[in-house]
């Protein structure tokens, strides 16, 4: 081989290993910053499922939660009263909430599973109760047990109570109860199409391209009202029971939209279950394990896209630099500034008042001779005169005190309290700017606020709100957003717990 033929070759293969793709070491990749406003169950599952998806050759992408409460969890929230704490917002999850299942074993988190005594319910029209269910109280249940000295005693009499009550409820309801089963169960399965693999489900640029694909949209198009009468179901079982449920789980009449109708109808099914300590250890655990800079007491009040990049800028005065931007909180009754300005169809948002009180109800109130004879969950038919949805018994401390939680659409004044509580020894009260007013046809927001990077998590609560279809709807942003940013499939890889975050991490 000549000189000049050996110089060709070393050229020839210079310029070879020049065209193929190097291997990158960590410090050349450039890092990537995701900035996300919120740190409740959908800006930690968006951290959560960005560092799951996230392909090998971008580990390096920093992401930053801010979050203005001092605490992460926001509508996943506990209260403390009389030293008891109970959940304040969400509280309670559907067996097929398969994000919330795989959180709990991932977290090393314990489940709450539901309590054995069955509840008795009382449907009440602000004359009388309509409709009531017997009551079985752990009392009875130790008095039983005392006479009949029977192995399971209390399995055995919680079974034979809670058979009694299945017998009334079809007394009066009929099977229009089996038609509402059926409706509910058609929407769950429809919803668990969302933990089909990743491989057979596509990533969704909108919110209606998401649930036409898994067969909910329609729902969202009617409302729940007039989904059930199609579906066969009575007006008494409409009017009494359904309404009860929709009220207690929206603060909502049976005129809201059929999809976050059937949502709560699924709430009030068995097998229901929570965290035991708090649902928003689900937050703090995601966040914990997903290398994240949490900023908490920083509340962002804009969001501007300046060259190629957002800056977020916080009521601490503090100036924060993004590659991409999430919103994980609704942005109805918030004051963020977005430059240049986005657009969101107008949404009002539910307000539920929750009130704690640590006293005992007044039978006088209900028509009754004994407190003992009020059932432990007070539902309420739609009437504007009634002036609350429900009154539940979280705890029986003794005879003489309860802690009550009551749900309703105006505050609890205390003249009002006064005349539905004998003895109030602890009050308190939280106005949540609760979830969606639902109505038919819903309009979505985008999933993409501004047709570059900057990314609406909550637009997915007009289908229905619950910590789950956060989860879902969050799972679904990270995949969009790592498949729009980095142009690329995305492959799970494995999910390790990584290390804390920079210092800046908060002791949650
Ligand atoms: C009373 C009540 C009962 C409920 N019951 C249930 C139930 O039993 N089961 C169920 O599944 N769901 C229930 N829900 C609904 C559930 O709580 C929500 O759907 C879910 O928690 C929403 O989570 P998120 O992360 O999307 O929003 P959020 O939990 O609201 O989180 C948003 C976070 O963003 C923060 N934030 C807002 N603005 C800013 C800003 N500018 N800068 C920084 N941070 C900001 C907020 O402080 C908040 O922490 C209930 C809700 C309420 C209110």
């Amino acid at each position: 081989m000549s000189i000049s033929q050996t110089l060709l070759l070393l050229f020839f293969f210079t310029f070879l290993s020049l065209s193929q793709p190097q291997p990158q070491s960590p410090s050349d990749v450039p890092s990537t910053t995701v900035c996300i406003i919120g740190a409740g169950i959908g800006g930690s599952s968006v951290s959560h499922f960005l560092r799951k998806y996230s392909p090998d050759s971008t580990p390096f992408t920093k992401i930053l939660i801010f979050e203005r409460n001092p605490v992460v969890g926001g509508r996943m929230a506990t209260v403390t009263i009389a030293g008891d704490t109970f959940e304040a917002g969400a509280s309670i999850l559907h067996p097929k909430n398969l994000h919330a299942v795989n959180y709990t074993k991932l977290l090393n988190l314990k489940v709450k599973p539901p309590s054995l005594e069955s509840n008795s319910l009382g449907i009440w029209n602000g004359k009388k109760f309509v409709f009531k269910t017997v009551k079985i109280s752990s009392y009875d249940i130790a008095l039983i047990d005392r006479f009949l000295k029977l192995p399971f005693i209390e399995y055995l009499v919680s079974y034979i109570v809670s058979l009694y009550n299945s017998v009334l409820l079809l007394v009066r309801y009929g099977f229009s109860l089996l038609k509402m089963q059926n409706f509910v169960e058609s929407a769950v399965d429809k919803f668990s199409k969302y933990y089909e693999g990743d491989e057979s489900r596509p990533i969704f640029e909108s919110v209606d391209e998401m649930l036409k694909w898994s067969g909910l949209y329609n729902l969202t198009t009617r409302s729940l009202k007039d989904e059930l009468v199609d579906a066969g179901l009575s007006p008494l079982l409409i009017n009494e029971l359904i309404t009860v449920i929709t009220r207690i789980n929206y603060g909502q009449s049976v005129h809201m939209s059929g999809l976050a109708g059937a949502v709560s109808l699924a709430g009030s099914g068995g097998g229901l279950w929570s965290i035991e300590g708090g649902n928003w250890q689900m937050a703090a655990g995601l966040i914990n394990q997903s290398d994240v800079v949490l900023h908490l007491n920083e509340e962002i009040k804009s969001v501007a896209h300046v060259g190629d990049y957002y800056e977020l800028n916080s009521t601490k005065g503090n100036s924060y630099t993004c590659d991409v931007a999430v919103v994980a909180t609704p942005l109805d009754e918030l004051n963020i500034q977005f430059n240049p300005p986005i657009s969101i169809p107008e949404r009002k948002l539910q307000h539920t008042y929750t009130t704690f009180v640590r006293g005992l109800l007044d039978p006088v109130y209900f028509g009754l001779k004994a407190e003992s004879k009020i059932p432990e969950l007070v539902g309420t038919i739609e009437d504007p005169d009634l002036p609350f949805s429900s009154i539940s018994v979280l705890k029986k401390h003794n005879e003489k005190e309860s802690t009550y939680k009551i749900f309703s659409r105006q505050p609890m004044a205390d003249t009002l309290l006064d005349s539905i509580f004998s003895a109030r020894k602890e009050t308190i009260r939280i106005n949540w700017a609760a979830y969606p007013h639902y109505h038919a046809p819903e309009i979505f927001a985008p999933f993409i606020l501004d047709g570059r990077h900057l990314y609406y998590v909550n637009a997915f609560e007009n289908a229905a709100s619950t910590m789950e279809t956060s989860c879902v709807a969050a799972e679904n942003i990270a995949r969009l957003m790592l498949s729009r940013y980095f142009g690329q499939v995305i492959l799970p890889s494995s999910l390790t717990p990584s290390s804390q975050g920079e210092g800046e991490h908060s002791d949650l």
